[in-house]
């Protein structure tokens, strides 16, 4: 299709219309989930039982009481429609995987009778070789298994074709390791309640567990299907890797919150409507920044559930928008030149006493908890912001981080004026004052001023929002769950040394509330660095950065390397979070994906150049070089045919540059693909691969700047930004 003929068939699209449920939300809302009502009502008082063990106390179901599970499962899944059963598991690929089987099975008389065991709830044996493993496996042992995650709802997706029950698990090796996001996730998250009940308990005995809730909220662009059908960069990569910048981008600033448009709004409508039937809790949606870029966020859930339904989510906006002709694009930077799109991780704890301990309190004792609460994360993410960062590394984040409106890969922590304050004066308190200066320093005063809520920082990587830690620089196409487990493990890391620290002092002869305030004022001290309440983006914060000693690891091969750093490491094993093979293993998956990821991008780009560009190019010159030689035929002067020369000339230029750069560009891939050591072939490919790409757009946008407007065949940002 010429890209004319692309416009105009957009032009001629009708909002798709969604047909609107008979009932209101709530009647619908988790229809497709088997929650704790459909257990009930499907499932024996003792297997009920069971499951809310296994998800609160973590409780191993025992095989008979799985068979009675599996059987009201099946019983619910088949008043439902569903004929297919899946475990649905997140392998490091980064998307969704699931095999599908059927519930019937023949029987001895050749009739076919609908069953599901226990067993095939509990537990499946997938082929796992074609998953990334980083050398765990073998391939001739291709064995990895999924476990079933209680704590996570079964629930049904919906197809024209039939419904597939899908079952939340985990994915492991045959010997045991981690081979998905889900399972290290799960371990930290028990690290992380272990550390803070240990730490709740100097304030009220009644804590005994604490969960992280987690409020996530997905950017992304969405543009007509046939745009990206025409884009081989876009299908193959996610994001353009050429395009010249429209005369009119986000200048403008009137997209944001603006009215959504009518095809956009059919599609919105369309998939919150599935998500709420599987219990997704969305809430929000508006326009984003960017031009056809969107946003949309569900309330915060338990971080685990959080997760599992934004994989869900991202699965599902994928499935409706081709149903509305249009093409939702998670990348991060699909578009250079304009926003980006990350995926903020609102992070908090919880008690069971329903406490918030991110939330200030209304007594000075239960803000020293969560003063408590807070300094430790900000320890965390101090000592380990190297981490921090290395768990949003990915080639696509490359591109966004540090780039138009989005955080730098500097990790700094922004608090806000008031309990800037608070840090300051609770540093500054004299030692000796012991309890008393809990009151010098007016912790109880924090309820009354934070009720400034306009005391935000957009531009800030990890920023507190009044009641939670916000984490931005969350890629929009990344599986939440990698920063997850590290934020969780560092906060876990930090928590336990405070206890330690606590109790050393406590040995010391001090009062409990004095001790606590000394170590956290030594806390603040060590920390406070990291702590920056300006612009994120701005170059002073670079340079003010780098004086304070902090890092900007810019690159995702670099970046990686905390992962495996002894102190990661040590950290890691100590949490029970992974052992060190996982650990190494995950590290080398990492570092492949970015290595196939950039050399994808380098493949694509050859190719458009080859196919696309260059011919479209060379087409528009020689129509310039037949008009010339027409005019000359006339008789008209050389002298009269200075544009079309300078033009025939320039498409001759810059045609020699893009070929010579992608020609040396094969050059330096083929010598990095030579190379066996994973790492040092990711740093290549880095340093001397990527490169490439910046000087070659160059000199192809300048050509789509000059090329008629009839010859170039991909289409344009403006168009792909703005018809819609
Ligand atoms: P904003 O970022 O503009 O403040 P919201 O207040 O709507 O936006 O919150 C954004 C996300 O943060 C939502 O998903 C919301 O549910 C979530 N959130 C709110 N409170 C918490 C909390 N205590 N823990 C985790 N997430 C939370
Ligand atoms: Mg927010």
């Amino acid at each position: 299709m010429s890209r004319s003929t692309i416009i105009s068939t957009i032009q001629s699209r009708e909002p798709v219309s969604v047909t609107k449920p008979k009932d209101k939300v709530t009647v619908y809302y988790a229809s497709n989930v088997f929650n704790h009502a459909a257990i009930k009502k499907f499932c024996s008082p003792a297997a009920f039982k069971a499951i809310k063990n296994a998800i609160d106390k973590s409780m191993p179901i025992d095989r008979n009481l799985a068979n009675d599970v599996a059987e009201g499962m099946k019983q619910w899944a088949l008043s439902k429609n569903v004929t297919h059963y899946t475990h649905w598991f997140q392998p490091l690929t980064g998307t969704t995987a699931e095999k599908h089987d059927a519930f019937f099975e023949p029987d001895l008389n050749g009739n076919a009778i609908e069953i599901f065991t226990g067993k095939a709830l509990v537990q499946q044996e997938p082929d796992a070789s074609s998953f990334p493993s980083g050398g765990i496996r073998n391939t001739f042992e291709a064995r990895g298994y999924t476990a079933w995650d209680p704590s996570s709802p079964a629930f049904i997706m919906e197809y024209e074709s039939g419904n597939t029950l899908c079952i939340p698990t985990v994915f492991v090796s045959y010997t045991g390791e981690a081979l998905d996001y889900k399972t290290p996730l799960l371990k930290a998250l028990n690290a992380v309640d272990k550390a803070t009940v240990a730490v709740c308990q100097y304030f009220d005995k009644k804590i005994t567990k604490t969960w992280s809730s987690l409020g996530i909220e997905q950017e992304y662009f969405l543009i007509d299907e046939a745009f990206f059908n025409a884009r081989p960069d876009l299908m193959l990569s996610g994001r353009t890797l050429f395009g010249a910048a429209p005369a009119k981008g986000q200048q403008l600033d009137d997209h944001y919150f603006g009215a959504i448009p009518e095809r956009i709004h059919s599609f919105m409508v369309d998939f919150e409507q599935e998500a709420i039937k599987l219990g997704i809790p969305l809430k929000t949606r508006h326009n984003e920044v960017a031009p056809a870029q969107y946003e949309c966020a569900p309330m915060f859930e338990e971080i685990n559930l959080a997760v599992d339904h934004n994989q869900l989510l991202m699965d599902l906006m994928d499935k409706i928008s081709r149903k509305h002709k249009l093409k939702v694009l998670l990348h991060e930077k699909p578009f250079a030149g304009i926003n980006g799109s990350g995926k903020h991780n609102n992070w908090s704890l919880i008690t069971n006493t329903g406490i918030n301990l991110l939330s200030p309190g209304a007594t000075p004792q239960s803000n020293l908890l969560f003063l408590t609460i807070f300094v430790n994360v900000i320890k965390a993410v101090h000592d380990h912001a190297d981490l921090l960062r290395a768990s949003i590394a990915s080639a696509a984040n490359d591109f966004r981080l540090g780039a138009n409106e989005a955080p730098p890969a500097i990790m700094s922590v922004f608090v806000g004026t008031q309990l800037h304050h608070v840090l300051n004066d609770l540093e500054k308190s004299t030692s000796d004052s012991g309890a008393r200066s809990i009151g010098s320093i007016k912790i109880d005063k924090i309820p009354e001023i934070l009720l400034d809520n306009t005391d935000r920082n957009r531009t800030s990587p990890f920023a507190f929002t009044g009641n939670k830690f916000e984490f931005r620089a969350v890629g929009s196409s990344a599986n939440s769950a990698n920063a997850m487990t590290v934020l969780n493990t560092i906060v876990a890391e930090t928590l336990k040394q405070f206890k330690v620290d606590v109790d050393a002092t406590i040995g010391k002869g001090k009062e409990k509330e004095v001790a606590i305030v000394e170590v956290l004022r030594s806390y603040i001290k060590k920390s406070k660095n990291i702590i920056f309440e300006g612009n994120g983006y701005s170059d002073e914060w670079v340079k003010e950065a780098a004086k304070r000693g902090l890092s900007n690891i810019k690159t995702t091969p670099k970046a990686l390397d905390a992962y495996v750093s002894l102190k990661s490491e040590k950290m890691f094993i100590d949490n029970n979070v992974f052992n060190k093979r996982e650990l190494h293993a995950r590290h080398e998956i990492m570092l492949e994906t970015y290595i196939k990821k950039v050399q994808i991008e380098a493949r694509i780009m050859g190719e458009m150049v080859y196919s696309s560009i260059i011919p479209a190019a060379l087409q528009y010159q020689k129509v310039l070089i037949d008009s010339v030689a027409g005019m000359k035929s006339i008789g008209i002067p050389k002298g009269k045919m200075t544009s079309q020369m300078a033009i025939i000339n320039e498409i001759n230029d810059r045609v020699t540059s893009i070929k010579t750069q992608v020609d040396k560009m094969i050059i330096e891939r083929m010598k990095a693909n030579k190379m066996v050591d994973t790492h040092r072939k990711a740093v290549t490919y880095c340093d001397k691969v990527k490169p490439y790409f910046d000087s070659i757009r160059e000199e192809v946008d300048k050509l789509e700047f000059i090329v008629a407007d009839n010859y170039w065949q991909l289409p344009k940002y403006r168009e792909m930004l703005f018809i819609r």
